[in-house]
């Protein structure tokens, strides 16, 4: 039998809680008197709904295996993120396909993949070809999506949680984006150049989610008509956001929580194989990267950004210092929220999986320090993963 308790600050209320749990289920959280060290937080787990791959394994790569997607799943969750989508890019349509076939096999003989792989995310081939707004996805295998398409991941996914990232304006798209919410498939638009009126109707059809705005389109864009206007003047989308401070500029990022309904804005860190490994050479599928020591990555040559370096817990800190408050004001932006937008309950409550992060501070000479916990007992383990994160 698993049981054990812990004392800490509550990270949404800020006031001293315990919290006890057995057989990795919480059975009691209780306001307390008592201080616990000042140091300590409690908070719900990170949840990111786009990760490509990390710690220098790439997802997309047809050879994966169970340890190379186990150590990717480690690493995450030493970073603070326990549970994750895992994104397949634009490829050829049975590359893709078979891949994910693939993916849910090698996620199928491991219990602790099966908790952490909470569902995929497709992001492609239904996306804009045009120059800007492909980013790193190859224009020449985008394709109109046909509903036989949605049936097939819908068949393949069986009843796993799947978002998919779909540019509206292609032909057919809307009654594709009907189709898969009537099959439960949760539909996020981006990479796209859609006109208002067609993102109003890919709302009306069933989109929830945007994915990733201020990237995913060109470097200069008009100044009165543009992508990123249309969607901060489009109600009903769940935005989603890669908080490095590089991928959205800081003020931009600000505008976008002032502009946008509070909760309706999450963070993701659309990582690659870079995220949580050295500066160097990767790969996101048939693509070649390079990651500097200023963890933007590039294609040589290219000024676009293919996918991001960043580690989730760090995307927290980042964030709170764009936006000039505490860590635990944005944390549900990579937490409860992201995971509500894919089908999840994470919040910490009475009855729920004692999953949880806790978060342990320490003053550095220059710098402030974050031991982080993850325990992992939904999963019927009790592992701490720490990471440490350096404010910049
Ligand atoms: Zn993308």
């Amino acid at each position: 039998m698993q049981q054990g308790e812990i004392h800490a600050w509550h990270y949404a209320s800020r006031k001293p809680v315990k919290v006890r749990w057995r057989d990795g289920v919480m059975v009691a959280m209780e306001a307390v008197e008592a201080e616990p060290p000042s140091n300590l937080w409690i908070a719900p787990l990170l949840f990111d709904l786009q990760v490509n791959g990390f710690a220098g394994v790439d997802f997309q790569r047809d050879n994966l295996t169970v340890d190379q997607l186990l150590a990717a799943t480690r690493a995450l969750q030493g970073s603070g993120c326990a549970r994750y989508l895992l994104t397949l890019i634009t490829d050829e349509w049975p590359r893709l396909t078979n891949r994910l076939k693939r993916l849910r096999q090698l996620r199928s003989s491991s219990p602790e993949l099966e908790w952490a792989i909470a569902g995929w995310h497709v992001e492609g081939p239904f996306l804009s070809a045009e120059p800007g707004f492909h980013g790193a996805h190859n224009p020449a295998l985008m394709l109109d999506p046909a509903p036989e398409h949605i049936r097939e991941l819908r068949a393949i996914a069986d009843t796993d949680p799947l978002l998919l990232t779909i540019a509206p304006e292609r032909q057919g798209a809307l009654e594709a984006i009907a189709l898969a919410a009537s099959l439960g498939i949760r539909v996020s638009l981006g990479h796209t150049n859609a006109s208002a009126e067609i993102l109003r109707q890919a709302v009306v059809a069933g989109a929830t989610g945007f994915t990733h705005l201020g990237n995913a389109c060109p470097q200069q864009l008009d100044r009165h008509d543009n992508i990123l206007w249309r969607v901060l003047d489009t109600r009903g989308l769940t935005v989603s956001l890669i908080p490095d401070q590089i991928h959205v500029s800081p003020a931009l990022f600000r505008l976008i929580h002032r502009a946008l309904p509070g909760d309706s804005i999450c963070y993701i860190t659309d990582a690659m194989s870079a995220a949580g490994a050295p500066p160097g050479q990767y790969t996101i599928g048939s693509l070649n990267v390079e990651a500097g020591e200023d963890q933007i990555v590039r294609q040589p040559g290219a000024l676009n950004y293919a996918g991001s370096a960043l580690r989730p817990i760090d995307g927290v800190f980042r964030a709170a210092q764009m936006l000039g408050r505490a860590w635990e004001e944005v944390w549900d932006c990579f937490s409860i929220r992201p995971a509500r937008f894919a089908g999840f309950d994470i919040d910490l409550l009475c009855g729920r999986a004692a999953d949880f992060c806790l978060l342990q501070f320490s003053q550095g000479e220059s710098s402030v320090q974050v031991e982080l916990i993850v325990r992992g007992a939904g999963a019927g383990r009790g592992d701490k993963f720490q990471a440490t994160v350096t404010s910049r």
